[in-house]
């Protein structure tokens, strides 16, 4: 029986409740829950069935994230639990996301001792979406940041702005997927009217705090043509910077799209090739290609990371500057 009380949520006539936590703002009634599952209105108060409780636990890579310009090579403690205020066709964690499993107790203060083990910078919020967990997660990372950890965020974005505001001050990096670059991809692909995403984007980038994205590039839903990837790296750079990281994901079959193929590697390609030209760093994923995985100095071209699927060579020094040309590393290490 959910205990701990939710925050952003108001009370309506019939005791129904409005959450406010993320874009949907679902409204609840007395002894229903939210489209994320885990916020659940009883006798007139919003509730959240997850604080403290994890479904998932691993020890990963931080390239996994994927963040390939924070702590290159890093391990990283990482948590998830049940629910998500999307339901994306491919999802690949939709037994968790989208269905309640069972969880096991996991206290603030267990996460910060798991955290300090095996060489691991801090913890990622991840495998479902960490916005609905928020409660958690703020009383989490708050103890991670007193122990002198850092906090990840794998998210798909789509926080109110006001929470993601309470939030910014204790999480040190961000991978946002993002899904599309207008409402009706996310209508189709992840049922979401109003996604909020490109916003939140900008207000973590004004906070300061490093921000990659992913792309996951779906048959189907996704154009294959350069002019389509040029919104990306053009919004990108407009808007978020043009050191901001870019990861386009290859699709593999999964939940609701078990007969759709998988992405044909000239796509991520030719995605990769015409991002190049308004982004400076543009990764492809879920696919081997260590000319793609690499990252190179913008402006005299050296390699400064070697990478082949998570084998992490930082060939740039502990000043972070490029050993060639000089030019300071945008990497947070
Ligand atoms: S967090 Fe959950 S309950 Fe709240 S508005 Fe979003 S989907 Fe609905
Ligand atoms: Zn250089």
């Amino acid at each position: 029986m959910p205990t701990v009380e939710a925050k952003y949520w108001e009370p309506l006539k019939s005791n129904k409740v409005r959450c406010i936590l993320c874009p949907r703002s679902c409204i609840i009634p007395d002894g229903g829950q939210g489209f994320c599952l885990v916020r659940k209105n009883k006798g007139g108060k919003l509730y959240t069935s997850i604080y403290g409780e994890i479904t998932s636990a691993n020890y990963d890579p931080i390239e996994k994230k994927p963040l390939y310009h924070f702590y290159p090579g890093s391990v990283i403690f990482s948590i998830g639990t049940n629910g998500c205020n999307l339901d994306c066709k491919s999802c690949q964690n939709w037994e968790i996301s989208r269905q309640e499993t069972s969880r096991q107790l996991f206290t603030s203060e267990m996460a910060v001792e798991y955290a300090r083990r095996y060489g691991s910078i801090g913890i990622a919020y991840t495998y479902n979406d960490p916005i609905i967990w928020f409660e958690y997660v703020k009383d989490t990372a708050k103890k991670i940041k007193e122990a002198g950890l850092v906090n990840v965020m794998v998210t798909n974005g789509n926080i109110s702005i006001e929470a993601l505001l309470e939030l910014l001050p204790l999480i040190d990096a961000f991978n946002v997927d993002l899904k599309g670059m207008d409402e009706e991809y996310y209508l189709k692909f992840s049922s979401f009217p109003n996604p909020n995403v490109w916003k939140v984007c900008e207000e973590i980038k004004k906070a300061g705090k490093h921000l990659e994205l992913t792309k996951l590039v779906v048959p189907g839903f996704d154009k294959f043509t350069p002019e389509y990837f040029e919104r990306f790296g053009k919004w990108i750079a407009e808007n978020l910077g043009k050191e901001t990281p870019i990861h386009y994901s290859r699709f593999f079959p999964a939940y609701k799209l078990m007969n759709t193929p998988p992405t044909p590697v000239n796509v991520l390609d030719m995605a990769y090739d015409v991002t190049k030209e308004y982004l400076y760093y543009v990764y492809v994923g879920n696919v081997i290609e260590p000319e793609r995985e690499s990252t190179y100095c913008p402006q005299c071209g050296a390699l400064l990371v070697r990478r082949v699927s998570y084998n992490v060579d930082v060939l740039f020094d502990s000043n972070g500057i490029c050993p060639n040309c000089s030019r300071p590393v945008d990497f947070v290490f």
